[in-house]
């Protein structure tokens, strides 16, 4: 932990590292539910969802990584045990148990569209009050806008083939 860099902080730190462990549940169970969706997958456009799925798993992770990096500069303790995963999360987790791509692909915008509501908050609790973990939220939020398109992009590819 840095001392001073947690001190410039104008929010309750501990709350902030709550928020961001939330935030780091939903990242592992989207990177899971992207990754076993890839595999899963069966229907139309098979190739083109496969590859645009696995992609933003790899983004997922990413965040989650990015996440575990600013919980540890504040001096917190990232969740440590894949239990937490379904305690913590804002999000939840759709199990792909309908593996057609249509399917597949709604449960992802779902999850994305949370995921947009996440940082949207993250970044409005942290403006002028922490400029680093803002920086952040602003980034990952930049990616789960792209996200949401990509998956409306294919939704809308898969209607119009029909
Ligand atoms: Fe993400
Ligand atoms: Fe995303
Ligand atoms: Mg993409």
């Amino acid at each position: 932990m840095g001392t001073k860099g947690r001190s410039i902080v104008g929010l309750d730190v501990d709350e902030l590292i709550k928020v961001l462990n939330k935030a780091l549940a939903d990242e592992w169970l989207a990177y899971y539910q992207y990754w076993i969706g890839s595999k899963v997958l069966v229907g139309p456009m098979k190739g083109e969802v496969t590859t645009e799925l696995i992609e933003h798993a790899t983004d997922e992770l990413r965040h989650a990584d990015m996440l575990v990096q600013r919980i540890i500069q504040l001096g917190g303790t990232p969740i440590l045990t894949p239990a937490e995963w379904m305690k913590l999360t804002n999000c939840g987790y759709d199990i792909p148990s309908d593996p057609h791509v249509k399917k597949i692909l709604e449960q992802n915008i779902k999850g994305e569209q949370c995921a947009i509501d996440v940082y949207d908050k993250l970044m409005k609790m942290t403006q002028g009050k922490d400029p680093i973990t803002y920086q952040m939220a602003f980034e990952i939020l930049r990616d789960e806008v792209e996200h949401e398109e990509d998956l409306q992009g294919l939704e809308e590819d898969l209607v119009n083939m029909k």
